[in-house]
């Protein structure tokens, strides 16, 4: 069986959504179309096999958007995990065989793209071309693992929920720090990527809005 949607079909209706159509887009939608292949889904978005799949994507690049397009994983659908790597790459895991291959886009595409696309202006527009011509044993290393989900990160229903010891937050699905034997938000635990946070009366603020003039005069709000 081949892959249900055909390449140009995908690269064009990802580059729409991504908002261009760059080198990453070219990438994206084959490592997708390479992953969902080598662990027999081949209509990803499908009915059938959109809750068989989970992609972990290990980059906030382009690319990124190419995959999650492709393979219709979400992360309200908790089917895509995203890894802050920075790195190329993806991991397709089918959750009925446990199968699961690592896709690694591969440096040395970047040195070949002259090779493949000889005569193209342009670094970008050159790798991009390039990038659809090559075959996938140049543009990816791929790895068969293990990956042993566990059931917290499970789509479905939230199958734990704890109370912070220190903010009362409602903690889901097993993300709480133990200290002392009770559960602490990983913020309360020192682990935010925030800081200074002070508690702010949104009324007061939405009134401020409105004497500096962030409402027009038809009452949308002026960008
Ligand atoms: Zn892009
Ligand atoms: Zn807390």
């Amino acid at each position: 069986m081949a892959f249900k949607k055909s390449f140009d079909t995908l690269l064009s209706e990802s580059s729409q959504l991504h908002g261009h159509l760059c080198p990453g887009q070219v990438i994206g939608v084959r490592m997708a179309m390479l992953g969902c292949t080598l662990i027999g889904l081949e209509d990803p978005t499908s009915r059938e096999q959109i809750k068989k799949l989970i992609v972990y994507i290990e980059m906030d690049r382009c690319a990124g958007d190419a995959v999650a397009h492709v393979t219709g994983v979400k992360l309200g659908r908790r089917s895509l995990k995203f890894m802050d790597y920075g790195i190329m790459a993806a991991t397709f895991l089918n959750l009925e065989t446990g199968q699961a291959f690592r896709i690694i886009s591969t440096e040395e595409a970047r040195d070949l793209a002259d090779l493949y696309a000889p005569g193209i202006e342009g670094k970008g527009a050159q790798q991009l071309e390039a990038y659809k011509l090559m075959p996938d044993d140049v543009l990816f290393r791929v790895q068969a693992v293990a990956v042993d989900i566990r059931e917290y990160d499970m789509p479905g229903p939230t199958r734990k929920k704890s109370i912070c010891s220190r903010c009362s937050q409602m903690i889901r699905d097993d993300r709480e720090v133990m200290i002392d034997n009770t559960p602490v938000c990983r913020p309360c635990a020192g682990a935010a990527y925030f800081s200074d946070a002070r508690e702010v009366s949104l009324g007061s603020l939405l009134k401020k809005g409105e004497t500096d003039n962030t409402l027009n005069h038809e009452g949308e709000i002026a960008c």
